[in-house]
């Protein structure tokens, strides 16, 4: 069995590979849950295509809810918090890797709302990106109509019936914050976490229980935004009836086959 350090790693630079056009430069993050109270997430300033070991910094997850629950008054403060939940030693990282400041590594700004959602929804992965083809939806009045309708079965059965869509926040805690609200109202609309959650003029979040499921969440979604901006070129888009993508997603064997899909 692949060590949690070594999927992670290979998740991440799949999703950083140049030419799907997920990611540029230092975009993006992924994270793992570990066990009880650690997560494994990506650190700050590293780029996700070609990324080694030494780019992921292991961190507690209660402190980081504590942030949320409690916001500190200043950003340094928030910072020095996010900082000291870092665990400089942990037996999921090489034995020489120092997460944490002492290890010159800080996580990314985008940590807490990784530690909420492993918490919240009980998932293992997570995969954050910014598409083109997702943003340029997310960058326009279209949000909405690509967010709540779906237009054809296999993105219901990769992404869900329904996406979960959050506002514009500032990237570090007011972001975590939007996403709980909106993660929160859609896990008691539906009984279950989304598959897909879109955040508006910035990106998206894959959320799953393996690395497959990430790459083929986001994989479908991004076909999805591309063929939401043809038919937006050619006219305008028709969607699926919304009880005609719950009737997919509930079918039995559309539910084996996302299983297949995600075995691996
Ligand atoms: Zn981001």
């Amino acid at each position: 069995m692949t060590n949690p350090l070594d999927s992670l790693i290979e998740l991440t630079r799949a999703l950083g590979e140049p030419q799907n056009d997920y990611v540029i430069i230092g975009e993006g993050n992924t994270s793992l849950r570990l066990d009880e109270d650690s997560f494994l997430v990506k650190a700050s300033g590293h780029g996700m295509h070609g990324i080694g070991a030494d780019g992921f910094v292991a961190m507690r997850i209660k402190p980081m809810l504590a942030l949320l629950d409690k916001p500190p008054a200043t950003l340094s403060e928030e910072k020095a918090i996010t900082n000291s939940a870092a665990i400089r030693q942990h037996a999921a990282l090489p034995p020489n890797a120092l997460g944490g400041t002492e290890g010159g590594l800080s996580p990314s700004v985008e940590a807490s709302f990784h530690a909420m959602l492993l918490h919240e929804c009980g998932l293992r992965y997570i995969g954050h990106t910014h598409p083109v083809a997702i943003n340029q939806i997310l960058c326009s009045e279209y949000g909405p109509d690509f967010a709540f309708q779906r237009r054809f079965p296999d993105e219901v059965v990769l992404c869900g019936p329904q996406s979960a869509l959050v506002p514009y926040a500032d990237p570090g805690l007011p972001l975590a914050l939007a996403i709980r609200e909106k993660t929160r109202e859609y896990m008691s609309a539906y009984g279950e976490a989304p598959k897909l959650i879109l955040l508006e003029n910035h990106g998206m979040i894959a959320l799953g229980e393996t690395p497959a499921e990430i790459l083929n969440i986001t994989a479908m979604a991004v076909k999805a935004a591309r063929i939401f901006l043809g038919a937006l070129m050619t006219g305008k888009p028709t969607h699926l009836p919304e009880e005609e993508a719950w009737h997919i997603y509930r079918r039995p064997d559309e539910i084996y086959r996302r299983q297949r899909f995600v075995a691996n």
